[in-house]
């Protein structure tokens, strides 16, 4: 990215963040491709005194464009990692110094709570907290220096937590919030308008969107947070490869037209499940009615591709279920344009309930997804 691009690129206030993304790191001068490959190189040529990105673990011309595109997003500086966890890892090493506790949720992303307890030793102590129990998140933040770790919608539970609260309740307490924004997408939610220092999003997902590319990054608007992140990864090496960075831009451009198709198939399938005889329980923020006034007005465009059901009957069944499917491919992670589904207990650390299916909507029609989750229903259903 030269600085002719970088003056070439619309200004933020002349398009929306849309349009910014489908062009940023991308302004071609007169003569160039339109198309600029990944920056497959681990040095620059020069000579004197070093510049910043003169080796690859310190910075990359595909990350830079990479990070532009993911700024425009959230209105942010982006710090991007090897991947979700390498990001996660990162922010909690960067917050802990002067802070004891890392309040996170009992419920949310269970590698993020173990990740945390194995930095025990290292950082600030994890605490299992409950993020809608306001009384009790306030007591905890009263007790003394913390962090708090929110995740909204939570995976796999897909729980909505009401951000602009927690940001107050951190802010009263002088405390750091952060977001773990992976479900939802910087498109769909905006944590930092609503309080948080930092959103994190795991770039495996829907932000890159084709199941091929395992990545991460912060978003902050506090400038010291993000030179502290590019420390740590500089230093911890956990660095995206030019390749990947690559591949995630490339994804990124088409997350506007992805997020919405499979926002609106994923509430179509849970509007439809809710009523299904073979099926207990539906977790989306768009049908959870105690929830949905909060998650409305935190996800005005969509509340993304994840949703979880229970089925009737023990794990055995659900997992009969996941293997019944003709179009759903049976696998693990979410935000890929071919739609998953996994039993999410079968994961050791796992909460999540023995029968809960976790399906990932990807950008089939509605309707070919719904035949084939009736059919994988009927099937066991019938033959128990
Ligand atoms: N946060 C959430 C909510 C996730 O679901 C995941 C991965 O599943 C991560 C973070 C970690 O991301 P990664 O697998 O890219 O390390």
């Amino acid at each position: 990215m030269t600085d002719q691009r970088e003056q070439g690129a619309p200004e933020r206030a002349e398009v929306s963040a849309e349009a910014r993304l489908v062009h940023a790191g991308a302004r071609p001068d007169m003569g160039d491709g339109l198309v600029q490959g990944p920056a497959l190189t681990t040095i620059l040529a020069s000579v004197g005194e070093p510049g910043a990105a003169d080796y690859g673990r310190a910075g990359n011309r595909t990350w830079a464009a990479l990070e532009e595109a993911l700024g425009a997003v959230e209105d942010a500086t982006a710090v991007v990692f090897a991947s979700g966890q390498a990001a996660s890892m990162a922010l909690m090493l960067a917050l802990a110094p002067g802070r004891d506790r890392l309040l996170i949720p009992a419920d949310g992303y269970y590698n993020a709570r173990v990740l945390a307890e194995r930095l025990r030793p290292h950082g600030a102590a994890p605490v299992f907290v409950d993020q809608a129990d306001l009384p009790a998140l306030a007591r905890e933040l009263a007790a003394g220096p913390a962090i708090l770790w929110a995740e909204s919608p939570t995976n796999p539970l897909l729980r909505v937590a009401d951000l602009a609260r927690l940001g107050e309740l951190a802010a009263a307490a002088g405390a750091p919030m952060v977001v773990d924004n992976t479900v939802a997408t910087g498109l769909l939610q905006r944590p930092l308008d609503l309080g948080a220092v930092a959103s994190l999003s795991s770039l495996t997902k829907a932000a890159s969107g084709h199941s091929d590319v395992i990545g991460g990054a912060v978003l902050t608007r506090d400038a010291a947070l993000a030179s502290e992140l590019r420390a740590w990864r500089t230093l911890g090496g956990g660095i995206l490869g030019p390749m990947e960075a690559w591949l995630v831009l490339r994804g990124l451009r088409t997350l506007p037209l992805r997020i919405e198709r499979q926002s609106a198939s994923a509430l179509e399938v849970a509007a439809h499940l809710a009523h299904h005889p073979a099926v207990t329980a539906v977790y989306y923020p768009g049908v959870h009615a105690p929830t949905l006034a909060v998650a409305r007005a935190q996800m005005p465009r969509g509340f993304g591709p994840l949703l979880s059901f229970e089925v009737a009957g023990p794990a055995a069944a659900a997992d009969a279920v996941v293997a019944a499917a003709r179009l759903i491919v049976p696998a693990t992670s979410f935000g890929g344009v071919e739609s998953t589904w996994e039993r999410r207990a079968r994961w050791a650390g796992e909460t999540a309930p023995g029968s809960l299916i976790r399906l990932s909507v990807g950008i089939e029609p509605a309707g070919d997804l719904i035949a084939d989750i009736d059919q994988a229903l009927g099937r066991v259903t019938q033959a128990s």
